[in-house]
């Protein structure tokens, strides 16, 4: 029998300083619990920006919150001349227990190739971080090679040659949905889902069966659902809608719990 808890990450991008970071997360917990939010039935992370990471980190162990903390970015070295580069050591000693991989905003501006991807998996391995590596098509990929051609390939490269792998999490955001408002339909996010875990399944065995698989791109809580219903979908990765608390907690709301 496999389970696989859903995830909800809200990715901050560059929004919020330390103070508004604070504020968001105590009223998020707050809404989420006055509604009986059950983190273990279905967990929720923050991923603010660094400069948020030690605040929240401190708010989050006085409080006894149960929401996750994540991270934008890891370098792929360990230590060193790397001037603006935060290493994995350094997340995990604020507790950050996610962190977001090859999001089409680093591919795309600072020309993150699989091949650094990979390093940063492998960072967040030997850190005991999980990495949510985010993979997806352009709108041009989409016309030339269909949707799961890139996702997959994307995926495989991301997780090949390490010595063994540790727990990783895939979030499948389209290119062409990130910020635009335009969703991908539930049908067609599951079927690229199912697509990536077949490779999964393929290269690397039974460990597709227990990885979270997400959708990601212009998710909100009046379009969650039909992704949460998907058999192969394990959560969302939300972008803008994680600013708003009460927006972000109607998505969190959202229950399912898979058992294979
Ligand atoms: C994202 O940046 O990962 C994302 C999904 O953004 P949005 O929800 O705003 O489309």
């Amino acid at each position: 029998m496999t389970e696989r808890t859903p995830l909800i990450a809200g990715n901050w991008k560059m929004n919020l300083d330390h103070l508004q970071a604070i504020a968001l997360i105590q009223k998020l917990s707050w809404t989420l619990s006055e509604k009986g939010h059950d983190f273990k039935e279905v967990e929720v992370c923050v991923i603010p920006p660094f400069t948020a990471l030690r605040s929240a980190q401190t708010l989050i162990e006085a409080e006894k919150f149960e929401v996750l903390l994540g991270a934008q970015d890891i370098s792929s070295h360990t230590a060193g001349a790397y001037t603006g580069e935060v290493s994995g050591a350094m997340l995990s000693k604020l507790a950050v227990r996610h962190v977001l991989v090859g999001h089409s905003e680093r591919r795309q501006y600072h020309q993150e190739s699989d091949e650094v991807v990979r390093a940063k998996v492998a960072a967040s391995f030997s850190n005991g971080i999980v990495p949510i590596i985010c993979v997806g098509e352009t709108l041009e990929q989409l016309e030339e090679q269909g949707q799961s051609a890139v996702p997959v390939a994307q995926t495989l490269a991301a997780l090949a040659g390490h010595e063994s792998l540790k727990e990783f999490v895939i979030a499948y955001e389209p290119v062409w949905a990130i910020g635009t408002g335009q969703v991908a339909t539930p049908e067609q996010a599951d079927q690229v889902a199912g697509a990536i875990r077949a490779a999964i399944r393929e290269n690397f065995g039974e460990v597709a069966d227990h990885t979270r698989i997400l959708y990601g791109g212009s998710v909100k809580a009046v379009n969650v659902a039909g992704f949460m219903q998907m058999a192969e979908i394990d959560g969302v990765l939300v972008g803008g809608a994680s600013l708003d608390a009460d927006e972000f907690a109607g998505i969190s709301r959202y229950k399912k719990h898979i058992v294979l």
